[in-house]
C-alpha cells in the first residue's frame, strides 16, 4: 500500500496523455478538494462501523492505496482522468510487491472474493466454454482463480505481490509472480485475459495490452473492470455546483456523497479514471474491439462490523444507482456517467478483420 511517504519521487506522467498523447489538462478536483473528500470518507466510515472502531477496520473500508496529496486532472482532448503527481512506475510496482496482509486477513479476503467472483464467473459463462484457458492479471488472493476453476476453466494468475502469490500457491492455485509482460506463457495460447480492479492502477497500460494481445488467440476475450472516470467527473462537478445551496440541492449533494463513498470514488484512489470512450480509444490500436459493457456498483462493503442502518443505506444507494445507470443506458447510449464501476468486454481481432 502506498501511504504518506514524502520520499516518493514524482513522475512526469502528466506531460503526455496515456490514451491520446494530448498535452493539455484541466483540473477536475484540486488537491484541497481531494483532501476534503478524504476527510469526509474517514468520517463516513467511522460513523458506520460498530464501536470500538479499530484502525484495521478503517483500513479495510476505504481503498486508501493512493492517499498522498494530489489533484485529479482530465485530458482536454480525450477526457482521460488521472492523478497528479504520482509515484514513478517502478516505485508503484515495488510497493505492490511488498504489500503484506497477514494470514488471517488473507483468508478473510479469499472467502469474500471467491463469493464475489463466482458471480463474475457466471457472467462470463456465455463467453467462455468449459475448459477455456484463462489468465487473470492482478490475481491478488486468488478469489477468481478458485471461482474460475469451479466453472471448469484452466485459470492461472499473474501478480507481483510476494505474499499473495505464496498464499495462492499454498491453496494449490497456480500463479506466476511478476507482471503480465513477464509471464512465460506461449503466444496465442489463452482464450481470455481478465483484469479485475487492477487495470486503472497500471502506470503504463500499453505494455500490458501488448502482452494481452500476444497471449490471446485470435478472437480471444479481454475483460476489464474499472472505476468509471466519467462517473467520478460527473459526481464531482455536481458536488462543487451544490456546495453552498440549501433545500433540495443539499439533499442531492448528500446523495452524491453517499453514492461516491459507498463506491470508493471519493478522493479517487486510482491512477487513471477511464471511461468506455477512453478505453475504446486506448485499446483499438492494440487490436481490441469492444463487444459489450455492464454498468455496475462496487461490491458490498458492509459486513458484521457495519451498523445495521448503514448496511441498509448502502443497499438502497446501490440499488438506486443501478436503476439510474440502466435508465441512462437506455436513454443516452453514448453516455455512461451514473455507473460508478464498469465491466468491459473486448475481443482480439481475427486475422483479416478490417474493423480494427
Ligand atoms: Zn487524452
Amino acid at each position: 500500500m502506498i501511504r504518506e511517504d514524502r520520499s516518493l519521487s514524482e513522475s512526469s506522467a502528466l506531460a503526455t496523455c496515456a490514451v491520446c498523447g494530448g498535452r493539455e489538462f484541466e483540473t477536475v478536483c484540486s488537491a484541497r478538494e481531494i483532501g476534503a473528500q478524504m476527510d469526509f470518507l474517514r468520517r463516513f466510515h467511522r460513523r458506520r462501523l460498530r464501536p470500538p472502531v479499530s484502525p484495521e477496520a478503517m483500513e479495510e473500508r476505504g481503498d486508501f492505496t493512493q492517499d498522498y496529496a494530489a489533484r485529479i486532472a482530465a485530458c482536454r482532448r480525450c477526457g482521460l482522468i488521472l492523478r497528479h503527481p504520482r509515484p514513478k512506475p517502478e516505485e508503484i510496482l515495488r510497493l505492490y510487491a511488498q504489500d503484506e496482509y497477514g494470514e488471517e486477513r488473507l483468508n478473510q479476503l479469499f472467502r469474500a472474493q471467491t463469493d464475489l467472483y463466482r458471480r463474475k464467473a457466471r457472467s462470463l459463462r456465455r463467453l467462455l466454454p468449459d475448459g477455456a484457458r484463462v489468465i487473470e492479471a492482478g490475481s491478488f488472493v486468488g478469489g477468481f482463480l478458485a471461482a474460475g476453476r469451479e466453472r471448469g476453466w484452466e485459470v492461472t494468475g499473474v501478480d507481483p505481490g510476494a505474499e499473495v502469490t505464496d498464499f495462492c500457491q499454498s491453496k494449490g492455485l497456480p500463479v506466476f509472480r511478476g507482471t503480465l509482460e513477464e509471464a512465460p506463457f506461449g503466444a496465442e495460447s489463452v482464450d481470455a485475459v481478465v483484469i479485475w480492479n487492477t487495470f486503472d492502477q497500471l502506470p503504463e497500460p500499453g505494455p500490458a495490452l501488448d502482452a494481452a494481445r500476444r497471449l490471446l488467440r485470435p478472437g480471444g476475450l479481454l475483460t476489464l473492470r474499472i472505476p468509471n472516470g466519467e462517473s467520478f467527473r460527473f459526481f464531482s462537478s455536481r458536488l462543487s455546483r451544490f456546495r453552498r445551496e440549501h433545500g433540495p440541492a443539499k439533499t442531492l449533494r448528500h446523495f452524491l456523497l453517499l453514492a461516491m463513498a459507498w463506491n470508493n470514488l471519493l478522493a479517487f484512489p486510482y491512477l487513471y479514471g477511464y471511461s468506455t470512450a477512453t478505453l475504446d480509444r486506448l485499446l483499438s490500436p492494440h487490436g481490441f474491439r469492444r463487444i459489450g459493457s455492464t454498468p455496475d456498483t462496487l461490491v458490498r462493503l458492509s459486513d458484521e462490523k457495519t451498523k445495521l442502518w448503514a448496511a441498509w443505506e448502502e443497499r438502497v444507494v446501490k440499488t438506486l444507482l443501478k436503476g439510474m445507470a440502466r435508465a441512462e443506458g437506455r436513454l443516452t447510449p453514448s453516455r455512461c456517467a451514473l455507473a460508478p464501476w464498469l465491466d468491459l468486454f473486448y475481443r482480439k481481432g481475427m486475422p483479416g478483420d478490417t474493423r480494427m
